[in-house]
């Protein structure tokens, strides 16, 4: 296995347990997992066969956008590095469609893959990762209202995602908006979100976000709880 190309399964032995043994090696080869508890470690396993099986899809569906999916989470999680983000805002960037990942309702419907997404994320990194993945098509919603550059800005395939998330909030949805925990960190999530969709754009590989992931999870680092 290969974070960086992560799109081929050919490299994989076809028998479960032994491509799973051999996704674990790879993975021990190229991340710091020491001091990381062996189920969290799972869970890293678990995000890199998620992007190993789905990343080479089109973002946004059959509404294809310029990126494949890992290609839009690398570029999302390289543009909040650049920003100075902490690091569970880096992996909230890289982890915030992972939803989609599971389900294909066809693009006619809202997956609520943010819900989904984060239902998964609490428990093993925390509300400071999950909370701006819950709530980042909220942040368009609401960023569509205050912010006509960024409504112009919006893609094709976001404008019709956003109809189906229930369109432009209202000035009292926005106000209790943005009351919520973690709603600064969902919005700046959204703005990064809506600009890495650019085809051919170079980022770190896979792997250095599993890296920032497992640093997320060390047993001795203070663990991120829910707010
Ligand atoms: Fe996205």
């Amino acid at each position: 296995m290969n974070p960086d190309h992560p799109a081929t399964l050919a490299s994989l032995p076809p028998d479960p347990v032994s491509a799973a043994a051999e996704i674990h090696m790879s993975l021990m080869h190229w991340i710091d997992l020491e001091g990381v508890a062996h189920g969290d470690a799972a869970a890293i396993e678990h995000i890199a066969l998620q992007f190993m099986l789905h990343g080479h899809q089109p973002y946004e569906g059959r509404r294809r956008e310029d990126v494949n999916a890992l290609e839009h989470a690398l570029q999302c999680a390289h543009l909040a590095e650049l920003a100075g983000a902490p690091d569970a805002l880096v992996a909230a960037a890289l982890l915030h469609d992972i939803g989609h990942f599971d389900i294909d309702l066809g693009d006619e419907v809202d997956d609520r893959h943010e819900e989904r997404a984060a239902a998964w994320l609490q428990p093993v990194f925390g509300a400071a990762v999950a909370e701006p993945v819950r709530l980042h098509v909220n942040a368009k919603r609401c960023l569509v209202s205050i912010d006509a550059h960024y409504a112009e800005c919006l893609s094709p395939a976001s404008v019709h995602s956003l109809a189906l998330q229930g369109g432009a909030m209202s000035h009292d949805e926005v106000r209790d908006f943005q009351a919520l925990p973690h709603a600064d960190d969902a919005l700046q999530l959204r703005r990064w979100d809506e600009a890495a969709k650019m085809s051919g754009r170079l980022t770190p590989p896979l792997a250095h976000y599993l890296g920032v992931l497992a640093s997320l999870l060390r047993q001795d680092a203070p663990r991120l709880t829910v707010a």
